[in-house]
């Protein structure tokens, strides 16, 4: 069985998943590895392919793994048989390597050096930075990458790292010597060498095993934010919603060692804060918690017209745009829904069809459309306004325009953190679960797009050259009525919370 670069860093996160994925894959659970997940993965391969250029000679290999691992063995081996004065070797991209033991890599790219006759090892992150964390340790991928191509017989002389310039803004043609930043980390890997040996030590024993304890995992004195898919097979009698969601450390484990898992178990004379209380009292009461008054007052603060106001946005490691520095967010579409005092309510809509004019176009819309009075609503007002601070500086003919509407947001998600409590929202105030709480009959189960990694993937897809204009109708079709659902939820929760 393999241990890939991948799983190695499946066995850090976590010992019993790399377990159940490898030996009881009907069993795993991929959940949520589903286009977030993928989109990373694709960004990464594009990064790369920029990279790519800097090593103009580069030899990109493809094919199995049978087809791969000949084709580095022979590519390597012609670095020891000069042509002439010049050495035959180049750079190779997708260096394959394979031990006895089943440890697996593939190099993003292996360099010979003509002067140490050793094999440099450059490692592509699409990160604006170099990151050692529980979830990402890229000083451990490359040193399971020098670890495992030494162990296959190579001479591994300096390792780096290649991430992304986070200060670089583009203009005009993609300037990749400023793009990238080439790290290098040699001193680092030499420094965990020993740590990750020992660690791949343990995974390979790890997956040498016919059983492993199925009945619990280490999870379960974590918080729930912790976890992975896998959590509800390890820990069958854990609800949903339990005391992972409110609590962690000395007092999760305090709960767990007496087998307490529903929030309503929680014993009277337990600590809590006062937000931990409410949830308590919900969850035992199975009653909301509602503070009209404070609603009331909240409500009618707010300015006629409502301008309900929602974006959605894309954006890539390497800026697509002008102006736009890495990951930074095109705002491709909005939906606004306007209700009058009198409660006539009307649409607009914005949705870029091509790349260039994207933000310029939607602001000239979105302007047309807001009037200089009325309170403007959103879901989460970080995001708007962060967005609006942003369109401002780089179309600056609107910053006073979005300055004021900046000014004038409300955030309708505070209410929900408040003043209204549902036993159902489970502890979150997010549109995704008080909606169906609220309002049953307005899903966005029924849309083909359900969330907003849809929604960007999607764009992409319409704005694709390949895309057919049929698909293209229908992608539009249904990006217009995701964001329209959007506005139209806040509206409708706006009247609830009205009538009450
Ligand atoms: S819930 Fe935690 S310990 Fe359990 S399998 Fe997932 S990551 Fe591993």
């Amino acid at each position: 069985m393999n241990l890939t670069k991948t799983d190695f860093k499946e066995y850090l996160l976590c010992k019993e998943g790399l377990w159940l994925k490898k030996k009881q894959p009907d069993d795993y659970t991929a959940g949520e590895f589903s286009l977030f997940l993928e989109k990373l993965i694709n960004d990464g391969y594009e990064v790369e392919e920029y990279v790519h250029r800097l090593f103009p000679d580069g030899v990109a290999l493809e094919g199995d793994e049978e087809s791969l691992l000949a084709d580095t063995k022979k590519l390597v081996e012609l670095a020891d048989k000069p042509t002439g004065t010049e050495c035959a070797s180049k750079p190779i991209f997708q260096a394959t390597f394979k031990t006895d033991e089943g440890l697996f890599v593939k190099i993003d790219i292996l360099n010979f050096n003509k002067e140490t006759r050793k094999w440099d090892i450059y490692e592509v992150k699409s990160s604006s930075d170099i990151k050692t964390d529980i979830k990402h340790n890229h000083i451990k991928d490359i040193t399971f990458q020098t670890i495992v191509a030494e162990r296959s017989g190579i001479s591994i002389g300096e390792s780096y790292i290649i991430h992304i310039n986070k200060k670089y803004k583009r203009e005009g043609e993609i300037d990749l010597r400023e793009l990238f930043v080439f790290v290098n980390v040699s001193d680092d890997v030499n420094t965990e060498r020993n740590v990750v040996e020992s660690e791949i030590k343990n995974a390979l024993l790890l997956l040498s095993q016919d059983k492993i304890p199925m009945d619990s995992c280490s999870c379960l004195y974590k918080s729930s934010a912790q976890r992975c898919d896998s959590f509800e097979f390890f820990n069958k009698g854990v609800p949903k919603y339990s005391v992972h969601n409110l609590f962690r450390g000395n007092k999760l484990r305090q709960l767990v060692d007496e087998s307490i898992f529903d929030i309503a178990d929680i014993p009277d004379d337990f600590k809590l804060t006062e937000k931990q209380e409410e949830q308590v009292t919900l969850q035992r009461t199975r009653k909301p918690l509602i503070d009209k008054n404070e609603i009331e007052e909240t409500l009618s603060s707010l300015k006629f017209p409502l301008y309900f106001l929602d974006y959605e946005t894309f954006g890539k490691p390497i800026p697509l745009l002008d102006g736009y520095k890495t990951n930074q967010q095109i705002v491709f579409q909005f939906s606004l829904h306007v209700l009058e005092s009198d409660g006539t309510l009307k649409h607009y809509e914005y949705l870029a069809e091509k790349m260039p004019d994207a933000t310029k176009t939607l602001l000239s819309v979105l302007k047309a459309h807001i009037g200089p009075v009325g309170s403007i609503i959103v879901w989460y007002e970080s995001f708007e306004k962060g967005r609006n601070k942003e369109l401002a500086e780089l179309h600056p003919e609107y910053k006073e325009f979005l300055e004021d509407v900046n000014n004038r947001i409300f955030d309708l998600m505070k209410v929900f953190k408040k003043d209204y409590l549902h036993p159902d929202f489970n502890g979150s105030a997010s549109i995704k679960n008080v909606l169906p709480v609220m309002l049953p009959e307005l899903s966005y189960k029924a849309l083909d797009i359900q969330n907003g990694t849809m929604a960007l993937t999607e764009w992409e897809r319409m704005l694709a050259e390949d895309t057919q204009d049929e698909d293209r109708k229908e992608i539009k079709k249904n990006l217009l009525e995701y964001c329209k659902l959007d506005t139209l939820a806040m509206v409708e929760i706006y009247k609830k919370l009205e009538e009450l």
